[in-house]
């Protein structure tokens, strides 16, 4: 598959040519552990054995590299699964890494509870701001982490200045795509070093797996990643390969829904009365609403907003909605509520990411606006 086919294209085909043997068009789901040699060490397209490499995996990896833009692509059980072994490839005891004051709670944990048990260290910035990045790096610096748009506020991060100021100190700079998707932003591009994903959200885009993916534009950086990866084993399975593939191929259009409806619903919560605050990169009074638009193509299906009457106030919105179903994750068809400080952010409490108590997060999913918005409307009252 060339490289010069559109996004969209490259979706559908990129890793997944018809299988030689049958024709079959989509990818065979290569439920297998082990593979027959042709004498010792005479291996047939590489396959030795399923943690190293299977053909389910290797269609999904290649795939993901071809829509990010990267030399090479690995799936993993699940986004933590390839932050970890990121991390482990990275990094040593006694080195530093710069983490953002908005985050998914769960890579917080991984760097407060995991990751600084084994000597390494880590401070919280603002990396919305440039310059607060730069006053963080350390002469121990090996990695600037990044997530833009951000979990749960929606920050953004000018993706090519950090790469500026990351390779100005010879640090590496990792991009968390996962909101945005490769179809709405192309970090390696703007010259991140590492792209990872929750293939879970977006990608896979039907809430039926959960995954993680790593892409990197750097062929020596990803057979260290690829070593690793076989090394401690938290591959993505062939059934979860095939289910991650089969929600890709439609990432395009339901990204272009996804937006068009978060965008009608950001504009109805920045009208209404009972609403103090909207977080959505796509509205013109957002921060960074300019770097956005240069760096995304359209802005994503994710809206965070303060409602008043505190903490009280946001879970009975979480509960009173009928369409948005109230629960954890996103990136799926259907719309979701949370309450980000009970729930997917509660492992920040007390900490620099602590989210405000009347927070209430959606993911936008691409049933009807009109009547997305007619729940959202009954539920505030
Ligand atoms: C969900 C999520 C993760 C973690 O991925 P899992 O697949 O749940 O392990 C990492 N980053 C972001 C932005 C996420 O939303």
């Amino acid at each position: 598959m060339s490289d010069q086919h559109s996004f969209e294209t490259l979706a559908i085909h990129a890793g997944q040519d018809p299988d030689p043997l049958t024709g079959a068009v989509v990818p065979p789901i290569y439920q297998v552990s082990t593979y027959k040699q042709d004498g010792v060490g005479g291996l047939r397209g590489g396959y030795e054995y399923s943690r190293s490499a299977n053909p389910t995996r290797t269609a999904l990896e290649e795939n993901l590299a071809a829509l990010e833009g990267g030399a090479r692509g690995l799936a993993f059980a699940s986004g933590l699964a390839a932050e970890d072994c990121l991390l482990r490839t990275l990094l040593a005891p006694g080195d530093h890494v710069v983490i953002p004051n908005d985050a998914y709670g769960g890579t917080f944990r991984l760097f407060a509870k995991v990751v600084a048990r084994w000597g390494v260290e880590w401070s919280v910035a603002d990396t919305s701001d440039p310059a607060a990045v730069r006053a963080a790096i350390r002469p121990q610096t090996k990695a600037i982490w990044v997530e833009t748009p951000s979990n749960p506020l929606l920050g953004i991060t000018d993706i090519a200045a950090l790469a500026g100021i990351a390779h100005e100190a010879g640090v590496k700079l990792v991009v968390d795509n996962t909101f945005a998707s490769p179809y709405l932003q192309q970090p390696l591009a703007l010259g991140a070093d590492v792209v990872v994903h929750s293939t879970t959200k977006y990608m896979g885009g039907h809430s039926d797996v959960v995954g993680g993916a790593l892409v990197t534009a750097d062929a020596g950086l990803a057979e260290e990643l690829a070593f690793h990866q076989n090394a401690m084993g938290a591959i993505a399975g062939p059934f979860d390969s095939w289910l991650t593939l089969r929600g890709i191929k439609t990432l395009a259009v339901r990204m272009d829904r996804h937006s068009a409806n978060a965008e009608r619903i950001a504009e109805l919560l920045v009208a209404h009365p009972k609403v103090t605050q909207v977080f959505y990169p796509g509205l013109p009074g957002h921060a960074l609403h300019e770097v956005a638009a240069k760096q995304m193509r359209a802005f994503g299906g994710m809206v965070s907003f303060r409602v008043e009457g505190g903490e009280e106030a946001a879970v009975e919105l979480c509960n009173r909605t009928e369409l948005f179903t109230l629960g954890e994750s996103l990136g799926g068809v259907e719309s979701l509520i949370e309450h980000p400080g009970r729930m997917t952010h509660a492992s920040v409490a007390g900490s620099a990411l602590e989210v405000p108590a009347d927070l209430v997060r959606l993911s936008v999913g691409i049933e009807s606006a009109d009547d997305l918005i007619a729940d959202l409307t009954q539920a505030l009252g």
